[in-house]
């Protein structure tokens, strides 16, 4: 089993697999100064003060004091560089990719009515227009699981879209579009089979026009609550509603589709320095497999890309789409700069626990799982995709408000990596975990499905473990196979992005 991971040869730092004692043997015969955490780096070489730490073959830093060879480089030692320029990116030059066999090119998925990406799930969406209404519909939403789901057996679940916004809020704002365009975008969810049905108030600010098109905003798919005299005649409403949605839902069967009716997204939560040695890059090598075969993938997280976007413009189709990409990095640098931060707000105490000094360090990582194919098109956050390929979805890294958007934008299945651990599920979709390390998975043993720790130990390949993932993708997405969170119902609340004021 390996020590010690270099993963380029100009890297002057290796990190350490397992936790080292001071004094124990490193990697070329250098001698560990001090103890090194697991997952922590060691100076490979002598680093001046002022001079560079590599790893990923990128400068993560600058020493703040001499470092000497052996001793263990944690977060408190490197001054954050520069982000890279927007300005005079290069676009489109490396568009040459590994595309690996596909073994399967077909899954088992629900066609929508609208031609668009199958859906892997069979569910009733019910949408809200506004926060008052949730605790009547949780309560609808209950007795639906309790009294209707089980005299239709062909549908899987029953998932209450309940938000934070739709009143109290800047609803002609500039950047209102952003969430307004995640609920719209929502009620079109594959999974949902083309069934609209939204619950509304009927004072708020999100009005259900607002909310659906206007073929959709019927009454036949519309309850107003203020309409409906008391609570007992609400739940015959929304009971009433419900059945004749679940009728039809219930026609729904599996057919055989292609891979380019898939959808998957890409994130990762609670990361830790082996992310981007194991769990990202064998989630890149089953998006390269998935691309391969005509499927979509979106990645996304904007301040986890934002330090290696020269690399990921370099992967851009053309200029457009190249733009696009600069233009979001742009907006999201003054959407941070206006809140008096920047990117290096985003480490957790836990990332940097896992070994990550910065966000450089944790961006390099986290830009693994996107393979290595061209960027076809970049989304604004909560867009739908016009094109197959591998797509960059501007998101917040936030796992929970990433989670939301990737779903407005229509994903019918997530791949969540993590290093740390985190129990994160989505109602509307299944979550596949894949942790960084053979501890998690020892830890967890019951929450991660897929261990990509034996790439870190030397034990397996990153084609081995991508390919694993791949089939588990494909199986899960087929309904063949549930993933932990999906098993144990762990749904996260659905934290819908607003970069506009609340009133
Ligand atoms: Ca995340």
């Amino acid at each position: 089993m390996r020590k010690f991971v270099k993963l380029q040869d100009i890297d002057n730092v290796a990190i350490a697999v397992q936790p080292v004692k001071a004094g124990e043997a490193g990697p070329d015969g250098i001698v560990a100064l001090r103890d090194i955490p697991q997952a922590h780096k060691i100076a490979l070489k002598d680093i001046p003060a002022g001079g560079e730490i590599i790893r990923y073959g990128v400068c993560l830093g600058y020493a703040k004091e001499a470092i000497p060879q052996g001793d263990w480089i944690n977060e408190n030692m490197l001054d954050l560089p520069v982000p890279p320029a927007l300005d005079d990116m290069v676009f489109g030059t490396k568009l040459a990719w590994n595309k690996p066999d596909v073994p399967v090119k077909t899954w088992m998925g629900y066609e929508n009515p609208d031609g668009w990406y199958g859906g892997t799930r069979n569910l009733l969406g019910i949408h809200t227009t506004v926060q008052c209404v949730t605790g009547v519909l949780n309560v609808a939403v209950e007795r639906i699981r309790r009294e209707l789901l089980p005299l239709y057996p062909n549908v899987e679940g029953v998932v209450p879209i309940n938000h934070a916004y739709g009143c109290g809020v800047a609803i002609n704002a500039p950047e209102a579009k952003v969430p307004i365009r995640a609920l719209r975008n929502l009620v079109h969810h594959p999974n949902f089979g083309g069934e609209v049905m939204c619950v509304a108030l009927g004072c708020e600010k999100l009005t259900v026009d607002m909310l659906l098109d206007p073929e959709d905003n019927i009454p036949e798919n519309v309850i107003m609550l203020q309409d409906i005299k008391g609570f007992d005649a609400m739940m015959d409403a929304i009971l009433a509603m419900a059945k004749t949605k679940l009728e039809k839902l219930n026609q729904r069967r599996r057919v055989e589709l292609p891979l380019d009716k898939l959808l998957v997204g890409m994130q990762c939560g609670g990361s830790d320095a082996f992310s981007g040695v194991s769990a990202n890059p064998s989630a890149g090598y089953a998006a390269d497999m998935l691309v391969a075969g005509g499927a979509t993938v979106m990645f996304s997280e904007v301040t986890e890309v934002r330090d290696g976007v020269h690399i990921i413009g370099e992967r851009c189709v053309n200029d457009e789409v190249g733009k696009k990409l600069a233009a979001e990095m742009r907006w999201y640098d003054n959407y941070l700069l206006n809140g008096e931060v920047d990117r290096s707000a985003n480490p957790t105490p836990g990332n940097k626990k896992g070994g990550l000094s910065n966000i450089v360090e944790k961006a390099m990582g986290s830009i693994a799982k996107s393979g290595t194919s061209p960027i076809v098109e970049v989304l604004s956050p909560a867009e739908r995709p016009s094109c197959h390929g591998m797509i960059y979805a501007a998101t917040p890294a936030s796992d929970i408000v990433c989670g939301p958007c990737q779903l407005a934008s229509g994903i019918g299945l997530q791949v969540f990596m993590t290093g740390r651990g985190t129990p994160y599920g989505l109602a509307a979709a299944p979550v596949i975990k894949v942790c960084s390390r053979n501890e998690m998975k020892a830890q967890w043993e019951d929450l991660i499905d897929i261990n990509a720790g034996p790439i870190t130990t030397g034990e397996k390949t990153i084609q081995d473990v991508g390919t694993e993932l791949f089939h588990k993708i494909i199986n899960v997405a087929s309904g063949v196979e549930q993933p932990f969170a999906e098993k144990y119902k762990l749904y996260n609340d659905l934290c819908i992005f607003n970069p506009a004021p609340i009133t």
